[in-house]
């Protein structure tokens, strides 16, 4: 097993700014090794997720707008209610064309369940809108002729879409090898001395660089399932996690009971 800690040669020289980290995430602070080492413990990590949680969908669609409708009910919300929250309106307005000829009473009571009801319904009124007049039908299906520049330029243009959401898109319903970065993301790298901060927006292109297209995928969703039960953002579960000896923190971890 290659060591977890850096050689003073191998440290990288923005190693200072790995101070950025806040909260419960202060302890995990370590210096960086250089891009190289980063790399490779990246793809160790990813290798050790997959084999643990085998690539999860994680309920994510296969239709570009069916997956933004589907994000924007999931912000600030929990999962058994969006999930519930977009089967109902998936049932009810069956071709997204229908959000323009919908009553917004009946949106909004369709979508209750997810909360923000009157700022959920008004940016996916203004998408569908958007969309009508961009593209000439309520789809993002075109996005699948645009590189990823300009896929991303423009789903960010829309209201409530983010570089986050934006990427999501890209990655479960375009097939694009870019990394979303979220909470559950962003803390796995930080802890595994992957990057210099645990905040997800700082950390957004610098993950990009250490971790390559082919296994942007992989990391994501693996990330996301090994965040939600093992890596949790407080009291990690270190003693049982399958990364631990190649995660520098998990290394300063108490040692697990026997
Ligand atoms: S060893 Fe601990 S800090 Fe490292 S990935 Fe596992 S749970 Fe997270």
């Amino acid at each position: 097993m290659p060591s977890t800690m850096c050689p003073p040669n191998s440290r990288s020289s923005s190693s200072a700014s790995s101070m950025a980290a806040g909260g419960a995430d202060q302890a995990h602070r370590q210096p960086l090794c250089n891009l190289r080492t980063r790399r490779r413990r990246a793809s160790r990590a990813t290798l050790i997720l997959k084999e643990t949680y085998g690539s999860p969908r994680l309920s994510n669609k296969d239709d570009p707008l069916d997956e933004l409708v589907f994000i924007l009910l999931s912000q600030m919300t929990t999962g058994p209610s969006y999930e519930r929250v977009y089967e109902r309106l998936k049932a009810a307005l069956p071709d997204w064309q229908l959000l323009l000829e919908t009553p917004l009473s009946v949106i909004s009571e369709l979508i209750a369940d997810a909360g923000l009801v009157a700022q959920r319904t008004n940016r996916l009124v203004t998408i569908a809108q958007t969309l009508a007049g961009d593209f000439g039908t309520v789809s993002l299906t075109l996005l699948t002729e645009m590189s990823d520049q300009d896929a991303f330029a423009y789903l960010t243009t829309l209201p409530g879409v983010g570089p986050k959401s934006a990427k999501c898109v890209m990655m479960y319903s375009l097939g694009r090898e870019v990394l979303p970065v979220d909470t559950h993301t962003a803390r796995l790298a930080f802890r595994l001395g992957l990057v210099a901060s645990a905040s997800a927006p700082a950390i957004d292109k610098e993950l990009e660089q250490i971790v390559p297209p082919p296994l942007r995928y992989d990391f994501h969703v693996n990330a996301v399932a090994h965040g939600r039960v093992v890596c949790r953002a407080v009291r990690p579960r270190c003693g049982e996690c399958a990364l631990r000896p190649a995660c520098p923190s998990g290394q300063r971890a108490p040692a697990p009971a026997r």
